[in-house]
């Protein structure tokens, strides 16, 4: 039988299945021998042993269409960042560094700025400006007055997406907004684990509708550099979408664009081209992946 990968935890994978019923799996072992890790996301199939109580083996894993690395999924499409613009006051290089992650794995993104009912109009052309050009949508949204949840639901259909963001930014009511059964199923797991409220520990994918998915990816809040591999710092300066018209026309190869006479970059950024917070972010990351060393290569 075939189905996808929900969640995972401590070795059994959860399968949901053509038959529409969750099943609970261990991976062959011929999975480690060939250094194969099920990943959520992944379409497998599934040998059942118990139809009863809903017991299975992975059996297959089918061809991926990509793999993300961070966070660690399968056959994705796209990511939601959620960030609120105020309460919690936005951490921009927190915010440009999950940009960054995305663009690096080619992944499509969806920016969603939450908590539109608490800042004026002035404070949302600020954000909206900063980023139009970093994601393929920019979306605001406010939970509390369910603005803007259409908007989400219409960029999320047919797709598998990667919702991800701090905490405190209204990820899970989004979830529930979508779609109540969310607040049941989050009820229940919350119940069973003696916890009052939805908190999830590890990614687990959620079905909205036969070709609709929504993959939740709590920790994946924050996240050091030192997790990001060397080849992102050749890369960085691309990781920007809009620094692109202007590299390439510095006048130094190899210009790092932080401090550098005649730098393309830097002057744009002077000309408002750029927007400094941005670039801010660069430097920092910049400065950051500038002492990795071959060796702390993973
Ligand atoms: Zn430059």
């Amino acid at each position: 039988m075939r189905g996808k990968i929900v969640k995972g935890i401590a070795g059994f994978y959860y399968v949901w299945c053509e038959d529409d019923k969750l099943y609970e799996c261990k991976a062959k072992g011929s999975f480690r021998k060939e250094g194969i890790k099920p990943l959520v996301g992944d379409n497998v199939t599934v040998c059942v042993l118990d139809e009863e109580k809903h017991l299975g083996n992975l059996e297959e894993i089918l061809p991926r269409k990509n793999e993300l690395i961070r966070p660690a999924v399968a056959n994705v499409d796209q990511a939601l960042i959620v960030f609120a613009m105020a309460n919690p006051m936005p951490n921009l290089n927190l915010l440009d560094r999950f940009l960054l992650m995305m663009e690096w794995q080619n992944v499509e993104t969806i920016i969603c700025f939450s908590k539109q009912d608490i800042v004026s109009e002035e404070e949302e052309k600020h954000f909206l400006s900063i980023y139009e050009k970093c994601a393929n949508q920019v979306l605001t949204i406010s939970n509390t007055e369910n603005m803007g949840i259409d908007k989400v639901k219409q960029c999320l259909e047919g797709k598998t997406t990667v919702l991800a963001g701090p905490s405190g930014v209204g990820k899970s009511s989004i979830l529930n907004a979508l779609d109540p059964r969310f607040s049941l199923a989050v009820g229940e797991v919350s119940k069973a684990l003696g916890r009052g409220r939805h908190t999830t520990r590890h990614v687990e994918m959620f079905p909205l509708d036969e070709d609709t998915y929504v993959i939740d990816t709590p920790g994946f809040s924050s996240f050091d550099t030192e997790e990001l591999d060397l080849e992102l710092k050749a890369r960085l300066p691309e990781t920007f979408p809009e620094f692109a018209p202007y590299l390439g026309q510095c006048r130094f190869v190899g210009c790092s664009h932080v401090k550098e006479k005649g730098c393309a970059v830097l002057q744009a950024v002077k000309d408002g081209k750029i927007p400094a917070s941005r670039h801010r972010s660069y430097v920092r990351l910049h400065d950051e992946l500038k002492d990795l060393r071959d060796w702390q290569r993973r």
